[in-house]
C-alpha cells in the first residue's frame, strides 16, 4: 500500500500542473503559490475515518493525505493531535454556548508552526534537499530549526531586529544559522534568498507548497475530534493565512472522500491586528489581493505581522466563499482577552489567540455569531513565549508577617 496519494501539484492562480517529484517553489508561470493534490478516491479506498481512529495520536495518522511517500524520510518528536478543549467559562463571557479552543501551544517549539515543518522539512528531506533559508518574525524559525536539527539538514534564519528575543534564542539554540536584519520581514526576505546556492532551498512562507500540507492537519483534527464533522466557525488569526488554506484545503479533501457532510463547511473568520491588516483592509474594500501594509506600527501578537501576504488571494477567497468575515483587533482588547481567557479557563493561551477571541466577543454582538453556534478558535501557540503580555510588577510582603496577604474574590 502507497504511503501518500500525492499525484502532483497545482498553481493555485492558473492552474497550470506541476511535477512533484522534484523540489518546485512558487509557479514557474505565474509566481502563485502550489498546492499538492491527492488521488482522493485512491484515499479513501486505502484507508478512512474508522482506520485513522486506531492510528498514533500524531499527525502523521493522516499520511496518505501528507506528501511523504515513506516513514524514512519522517522526521519528527510526536507532533499533532492536539486537544478540542471546551471553554464554558469564557465562551459565557463572550456570548457564545458552545466555545471550544484548538490548543496549539503543547506542540515542539511552543506554536503550531511545528507542523509546517514537521511536514515541510521531512518532505525537503525526501526530495534530496540539504540546506533551507527563511526570513521568520520567529515562530517560523524556531520551529523548521527544530526539524532540520534533527533531519540533520542546515537552516539560515533571518529576523527582524524587532523579532521576539525568545525566537533568536530557540533559533541559536537549535543550530540555526541565525542574523538579524535592521530592516522588515520583506528585507529579512531579500536576506535569506541572497544566501541562496545552487541546490539551496527557499522555505518561506507558501514559496515551498508542502508547509500548508502540515498545517492542513489542524483541519483533519478538528473533524475527527467533532466525529467526522465541521464546527459552526473556525476563527484564525491570519499573518500569512497558511493554517487558514490549510484548514480550507482539509475540509474540501475530506468532503470530496465523503469523511465529513459535503453541505457542512465551515465559515472562516481572519483575524487580524488593527497595526497590520492587509487581508481585513481587502476583505472590506471588496479586493481580490492585498495591497502592502506600510504602517509599520507594532503589534504584540507578532505571529500575525505580515505585511504583505503572498497567500491573500486565497484566504480572501476562502472567507468570502464560506461565508466568512475578516476583523482586525487591536492591542489593548487582545491582552484584555488574554487574561480574562487565564483565569477564566486556566490557559495562558498567545496573543493571536487571544485576539482571536476578542474577534469572537465584536462579531457576537455584531450578530455575526450566533449564541448557539459552535466556534471553534484556534490558539496558535503559548502564551509562555510572550512573558511581556502580563505585568510582573506584584505586591511584596515583608518578611516579618506584618501585612497579612488576603484573598480576592475569582471575578475576573
Ligand atoms: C505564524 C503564526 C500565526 C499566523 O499563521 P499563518 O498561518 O501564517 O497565518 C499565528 N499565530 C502564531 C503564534 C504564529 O506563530
Ligand atoms: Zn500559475
Amino acid at each position: 500500500m502507497p504511503f501518500t496519494t500525492l499525484t502532483h501539484l497545482d498553481c493555485s492562480a492558473c492552474g497550470r500542473v506541476h511535477d512533484a517529484s522534484v523540489w518546485q517553489g512558487l509557479c514557474v508561470d505565474c509566481g502563485s503559490p502550489l498546492l499538492a493534490r491527492y488521488d482522493l478516491s485512491a484515499a479513501a479506498k486505502a484507508v478512512d475515518p474508522k482506520v485513522i481512529e486506531t492510528r498514533a495520536p500524531d499527525l502523521w495518522r493522516y499520511r496518505e493525505l501528507l506528501p511523504v511517500g515513506s516513514g524514512e524520510h519522517i522526521t519528527g518528536f510526536g507532533e499533532g493531535f492536539t486537544p478540542l478543549i471546551p471553554a464554558p467559562t469564557m465562551g459565557e463571557r463572550l456570548g457564545v454556548r458552545n466555545l471550544l479552543i484548538k490548543d496549539e501551544s503543547p506542540l515542539p517549539t511552543g506554536s503550531f508552526k511545528a507542523r509546517g515543518a514537521a511536514v515541510g522539512v521531512s518532505k525537503a528531506r525526501e526530495l534530496g534537499a540539504r540546506r533551507l533559508a527563511m526570513p521568520t518574525n520567529g515562530n517560523a524559525g524556531a520551529a523548521w530549526a527544530a526539524y532540520c536539527a534533527r533531519a540533520g539538514l542546515s537552516l539560515l534564519t533571518v529576523l527582524p531586529e524587532d523579532a521576539p528575543h525568545v525566537n533568536r534564542r530557540e533559533c541559536r539554540v537549535l543550530g540555526a544559522d541565525t542574523y538579524l536584519v535592521d530592516g522588515l520581514i520583506s528585507d529579512a526576505g531579500k536576506l535569506s534568498k541572497a544566501a541562496l546556492g545552487p541546490g539551496d532551498r527557499d522555505v518561506a512562507t507558501l514559496k515551498e507548497p508542502y508547509r500548508i500540507e502540515g498545517k492542513k492537519t489542524m483541519g483533519y483534527e478538528i473533524a475527527e475530534q467533532l466525529g467526522w464533522t465541521a464546527p459552526d466557525v473556525i476563527v484564525y488569526p491570519t499573518g500569512g493565512g497558511v493554517g487558514l488554506i490549510g484548514i480550507d484545503k482539509a475540509y474540501q479533501e475530506m468532503a470530496e472522500m465523503g469523511w465529513v457532510p459535503r453541505d457542512k463547511h465551515p465559515r472562516f473568520i481572519a483575524v487580524q491586528s488593527t497595526a497590520c491588516a492587509p487581508v481585513v483592509k481587502a476583505y472590506e474594500e471588496g479586493k481580490d489581493a492585498c495591497d502592502p501594509w506600510t504602517s509599520g506600527e507594532r503589534t504584540i501578537a507578532f505571529g500575525i505581522t505580515v505585511p504583505a501576504p503572498l497567500g491573500g488571494p486565497l484566504v480572501l477567497e476562502a472567507v468570502r466563499r464560506t461565508g466568512g468575515t475578516a476583523i482586525a483587533v487591536d492591542d489593548e482588547t487582545t491582552i484584555k482577552a488574554l487574561h480574562e481567557m487565564g483565569a477564566a479557563e486556566g490557559m495562558y493561551i498567545c496573543p493571536e489567540g487571544a485576539a482571536c477571541l476578542a474577534a469572537v466577543r465584536a462579531l457576537r454582538d455584531q450578530g455575526a455569531i450566533g449564541a448557539d453556534e459552535r466556534v471553534v478558535v484556534i490558539n496558535t501557540g503559548a502564551g509562555l513565549k510572550y512573558p511581556q503580555t502580563v505585568d510582573a510588577e506584584l505586591p511584596v510582603l515583608p518578611a516579618d508577617g506584618s501585612v497579612v496577604p488576603t484573598f480576592r474574590d475569582r471575578t475576573t
